[in-house]
């Protein structure tokens, strides 16, 4: 990009450049050049004529050439909303999806408003799920566990940030930290993409180990399967989300370690 381009010409460019990797281009531009020059994107239609110095092309084509090459914009931005609130993100973690906002409501449902669950969240990452079920019922203690630091950092900014002081962090792997202890409700969504999945190459920006668990995708969820059922209370339920397509498998593998009443729900 050359140096005193206006605005409306900016964006233009760029959204150009953004065509192939992103599904809104334009609105990406927009996004990232308002960050750029640190304004809301209504500056960019109230004042198109502006012109960019040397040094804010310059920072415009850091963020421009990052997500050119296919970083989702939440890592650029450092944020992504998920359950209405704004979570802190990085690369260390999966950007939330709004599809696991289901897991969030189905989880909700279970839990009665003036209920004082102790509700365990396994592989948390952001902690999106987590910190969402907290801000919701705020009498639950909500316990998280990640096998990576980096992760846990994340999900500890969002944890004093947005939840209400009820969200306890374990690094560990899955069941490891909270081996004798007992919940009420545990909820999941593990790595479960098969390793030869072609959507893998669209998802590299993302940590691998938060995608994919084995061939068949599935390790994570039978080592769920398998050690969940021991720190559950009498009646507890466990939620996880999994492939479109291991709807069978998972059921199978569940009622394999003695699982019963076991459902599905589509997003
Ligand atoms: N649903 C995510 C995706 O395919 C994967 C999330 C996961 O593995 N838990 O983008």
């Amino acid at each position: 990009m050359y140096c005193n381009v206006r605005l409306d010409a900016a964006i233009a460019i760029a959204t150009d450049r953004l065509r192939d990797v992103s599904e809104s281009p334009r609105l990406d531009a927009e996004i990232l050049l308002g960050r750029t020059i640190n304004m809301p994107r209504s500056y960019l239609f109230a004042h198109p004529e502006d012109e960019l110095d040397e040094l804010t092309v310059e920072r415009f084509e850091n963020v421009l050439g990052r997500r050119e090459a296919g970083v989702p914009m939440a890592y650029i931005m450092g944020i992504k909303e998920f359950w209405s609130q704004e979570f802190a993100v990085s690369p260390a973690v999966l950007v939330p999806r709004p599809e696991t906002e289901i897991l969030v409501s189905l989880a909700l449902c279970e839990i009665p408003r003036d209920a004082e669950w102790e509700v365990l969240d396994l592989g948390t990452g952001s902690g999106a799920i987590a910190v969402s079920i907290a801000c919701e019922r705020p009498l639950c203690n909500v316990t998280a566990v990640d096998n990576s630091e980096d992760a846990l950092a994340v999900a500890a900014q969002n944890a004093r940030s947005l939840a209400p002081g009820n969200v306890t962090l374990e690094l560990g792997n899955w069941t490891e930290p909270v081996q004798d202890r007992v919940f009420n409700l545990i909820v999941s969504n593990p790595p479960y993409v098969r390793a030869d999945d072609a959507a893998l190459a669209s998802l590299r920006h993302e940590p691998r180990a938060a995608l994919t668990a084995g061939a068949d995708g599935l390790d994570a969820i039978r080592v769920l399967a398998a050690d969940c059922g021991n720190i559950l209370a009498d009646g507890g339920l466990m939620l996880i989300e999994h492939g479109f397509d291991q709807a069978g498998d998972v059921a199978s593998l569940l009622e394999s370690h003695g699982w019963t009443g076991i459902c599905c729900h589509n997003d």
